[in-house]
């Protein structure tokens, strides 16, 4: 099985080029991290301006360090890192979990894309903003009606000329409350079947046809929300690919985004932190981890996270001879997802009654809150039912999903 995607054996030691990158990441995590993080202290604002500031402020402190794009051409601005520079920076940015990248759309799918389907006009226009947090992007593609069946996407767009007028509604649309612009999946023709008429194309979030509704989510926050297009504008020179034909464009992006949205080593740092947990706290007499069922659930669990790791190193050696991610992407966001979501429900059922309790220290708090999480992780960029659909049709070959 394992030589229908790459070789049988896998070199998985680093060189000293490579840990030398890992060190230098490492130092700059360790000067440039706001005061007490690394001690656990993470006090960053909650939401409003205040947070936007922040956000801001960090992505541009990133993309002065050379940190925002490593994995984008030197030529657009990026770290031009290789796939297994790449590989140390996702690893180690885990361990380290530095606040969250505002301009995560914009680094890991949307400038992939433009640089990748853009014209020239629109990559010298876009790209050179997106890396310092200058502009920051959403998504617009789910629509209450098209979600994993995206291609019945309704919101359309009408031929002025010059330029488009958009009428219709998003929704999910993570980061809309911060963005200045909108990679949106538009409808330009109605009349042929559904994968064709659509057209990608890039939004001025900030003008009176654009507005947007925070969505409560379960962990008390809103980073996603309802957009309404209401007579918006949009230019015609910012169509991505060609008119009718966005939805290779879109898979595209969607390929960037599947292959970014790994939870390997994530899992790692928060199953040591079980570990730890399970070693100093004493239930019936005894720690946690002298109890045999709780060992044995450690053990499954060590042990599908090492496999997830492994599927994780074998998607990026097969992107080294492909040059771009493939569908393999599906294969580690099911997998990875489903044992990120196992982990954290074990954990807070470690918790007992204590999971009741909301607060702030670890773990109570951050726990319940990684378990609420992992539903949310497991849909956004395609459900599991999508993704094992994906990896049937296109890794295993299957026969297609008879709906489509
Ligand atoms: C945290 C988060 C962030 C998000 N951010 C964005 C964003 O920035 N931009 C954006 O456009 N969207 C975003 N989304 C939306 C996300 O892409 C959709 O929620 C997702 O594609 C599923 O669509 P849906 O919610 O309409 O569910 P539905 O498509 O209605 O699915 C409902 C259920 O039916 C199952 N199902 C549907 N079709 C099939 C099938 N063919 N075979 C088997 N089972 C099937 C699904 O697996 C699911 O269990 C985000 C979602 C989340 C949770």
């Amino acid at each position: 099985m394992l030589d229908r995607f790459t070789e049988r054996t896998m070199d998985l030691e680093y060189t000293q080029e490579q840990e030398e990158f890992r060190q230098e990441l490492r130092s700059w995590y360790e000067e440039n991290l706001p005061d007490g993080w690394l001690e656990g202290e993470r006090d960053i604002p909650e939401d409003g301006e205040e947070r936007e500031e922040f956000l801001r402020d960090w992505q541009s402190k990133l993309h002065e360090g050379g940190w925002a794009g490593v994995h984008w051409p030197k030529e657009y601005g990026g770290r031009g890192a290789t796939l297994v520079e790449q590989l140390i920076y996702n690893e180690e940015t885990a361990r380290i979990d530095p606040p969250p990248s505002i301009s995560v759309i914009g680094t890991d799918f949307v400038g992939p894309t433009l640089i990748a389907a853009g014209t020239e006009e629109q990559k010298e226009r876009f790209v050179p903003n997106i890396l310092d947090g200058e502009e920051v992007w959403c998504q617009g593609y789910s629509e209450p009606e098209a979600g994993s069946d995206l291609a019945s996407l309704q919101c359309e767009a009408i031929d002025e000329g010059d330029t488009y007028r958009i009428n219709g509604q998003k929704i999910w649309t993570s980061y809309a409350h911060y963005a200045d612009w909108c990679f949106l999946l538009v409808r330009t023709d109605k009349s042929g079947p559904k994968h064709h008429g659509i057209t990608a194309v890039l939004v001025d979030m900030n003008q009176d046809g654009v507005s947007h509704e925070p969505i409560d989510q379960i962990v008390d926050d809103s980073t996603f929300n309802h957009v309404y297009f209401d007579d918006a504008v949009a230019k015609k020179e910012h169509v991505v690919g060609d008119v009718d034909d966005g939805w290779r464009v879109a898979m595209k992006l969607s390929a960037f985004e599947r292959s970014a949205l790994t939870q390997a080593f994530a899992l790692e740092k928060s199953f040591d932190e079980l570990v730890e947990y399970c070693k100093n706290t004493e239930r019936g007499g005894k720690p946690l981890s002298e109890h045999t069922t709780v060992r044995q659930k450690l053990a499954e669990l060590d042990s599908r996270i090492q496999a997830g790791k492994l599927t994780y190193y074998r998607n990026v050696s097969k992107q080294m001879k492909t040059g771009e991610p493939g569908p393999e992407g599906s294969m580690d966001k099911v997998f990875t997802g489903e044992i990120k979501q196992d982990l954290e429900r074990f954990k807070t059922k470690l918790l007992g009654p204590e999971a009741a309790v909301w607060d702030e220290d670890a773990p109570g708090g951050r726990w319940q809150t990684s378990y609420l999480q992992s539903f949310g992780t497991q849909i956004a960029g395609g459900t599991p039912d999508i993704q094992r659909n994906i990896i049937a049709e296109r890794v295993l070959g299957l026969p297609k999903d008879a709906k489509e």
